[in-house]
C-alpha cells in the first residue's frame, strides 16, 4: 500500500459557526487550523473561502490571503481549493478559486441536489459533462490537479469520459464522497465503497470522505483498503456522539492514530506530492 495521505477539510461551503463555533471561517482561523492539522499529520488542506460575514466566497484574493499565510508560517501542506463553492453560486464564480494558484482543486463530477439548510428548497450543483470538460481544461491550463469528487457510482462514467478526452494526468485522484443527505449521492456503506473501488480505472488513487457519523468508519475502511482519508469539519462537526469537535486537528489526530495502529505509514506533504505527481515546492 502507498503511504496514507490525510486531507483536512477544515471549512465547507454549507454550515458555519452556528453549527459549531470552533469551525474556522476567517483567514487567521483557517491558517491556524491548517497549521494545527499539518502538525497532526495532514498533508493536504481542502479549503472553502469565507468572506468577512462568514458567507462562502470564491474570491481569489481571499484564498491567496489564506495560502500566503499558511506558507508564511513555514507550512508545506498541499493547498487544495474547492470549486464546489457555496449555495447559489454559478459555474464561473465557483471556478474563480483556482486563480489563487492552489496545487489542487476539487472537481465535482456530476449533478447533486442539496436540500437548503433552511428547509425551503434545494441548491442544484449542476456539473453537466460540458461543465466538467471546461473545468478540467482550465485546471490543466493552470497546472492545478483535480481531485474528482465522485458522489455516486454513476459519476464514474464522467471520470472515464475525462480520461478519454485526455484532460487528466496520471495518477487520477478520485474522492468518494459518501453519505451526503442530498439527491444524486450514494449511502455510506462498506459495500458501496467496495463497489466503487472495483470500478476505478487503472492508475487511480482513491480518497474517501463521508458525512457526520459516517466519517470515522468510512475513512477507516478506506485506510484498510489502501485508500486515502479526508476528515475535518466540512464533513463532520462532531468528534463523537453529541460531542462537537474542538478543532480540525482533533479529527486528524484520531485518523493518524488509527492508521498507525493499523500499520499504515503516513505520507508527509512532499511524499504526498510524489504519490500524486505534483511538482515539488520551489
Ligand atoms: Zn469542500
Amino acid at each position: 500500500m502507498e503511504k496514507l495521505i490525510v486531507t483536512a477539510a477544515i471549512t465547507g461551503g454549507l454550515h458555519g459557526k452556528a453549527a459549531n463555533p470552533n469551525l474556522p471561517e476567517q483567514p487567521e482561523e483557517q491558517i491556524q487550523h491548517t497549521i494545527d492539522a499539518w502538525n497532526a499529520g495532514a498533508s493536504i488542506v481542502h479549503i472553502h473561502g469565507r468572506d468577512e460575514t462568514g458567507a462562502a466566497t470564491q474570491e481569489p484574493a481571499r484564498y491567496k490571503e489564506v495560502f500566503d499565510g499558511i506558507r508564511a508560517k513555514g507550512c508545506d501542506i498541499i493547498l487544495q481549493a474547492t470549486t464546489g463553492g457555496g449555495i447559489g453560486m454559478g459555474l464561473e464564480e465557483r471556478l474563480q478559486s483556482i486563480e489563487a494558484d492552489p496545487e489542487m482543486a476539487s472537481l465535482n463530477m456530476g449533478i447533486v441536489n442539496y436540500p437548503l439548510p433552511s428547509g425551503t428548497g434545494y441548491n442544484l450543483s449542476e456539473n453537466t459533462p460540458a461543465d466538467l470538460i471546461w473545468y478540467a481544461e482550465k485546471m490543466m491550463e493552470r497546472n492545478v490537479k483535480p481531485e474528482m469528487e465522485v458522489y455516486s457510482v454513476a459519476m464514474m462514467k464522467e471520470v472515464l469520459m475525462l480520461i478519454e478526452k485526455g484532460l487528466l494526468k496520471k495518477p487520477y485522484y478520485i474522492n468518494f464522497v459518501m453519505g451526503m443527505p442530498a439527491q444524486g449521492t450514494i449511502d455510506a456503506t462498506r459495500k458501496n465503497l467496495c463497489y466503487m473501488i472495483d470500478m476505478l480505472p487503472p492508475d487511480s488513487i482513491f480518497n474517501v470522505c463521508a458525512v457526520g457519523p459516517y466519517q470515522l468508519p468510512m475513512t477507516t475502511y478506506s485506510i484498510l483498503e489502501g485508500g486515502m482519508a479526508r476528515v475535518g469539519m466540512e464533513d463532520n462537526i462532531y468528534y463523537g456522539r453529541g460531542e462537537k469537535a474542538k478543532s480540525n486537528a482533533q479529527l486528524v489526530e484520531r485518523t493518524i492514530r488509527i492508521a498507525k495502529e493499523l500499520q499504515r505509514e503516513i505520507a508527509s506533504p512532499d511524499e504526498a506530492r510524489e504519490i500524486l505527481g505534483l511538482k515539488k515546492l520551489a
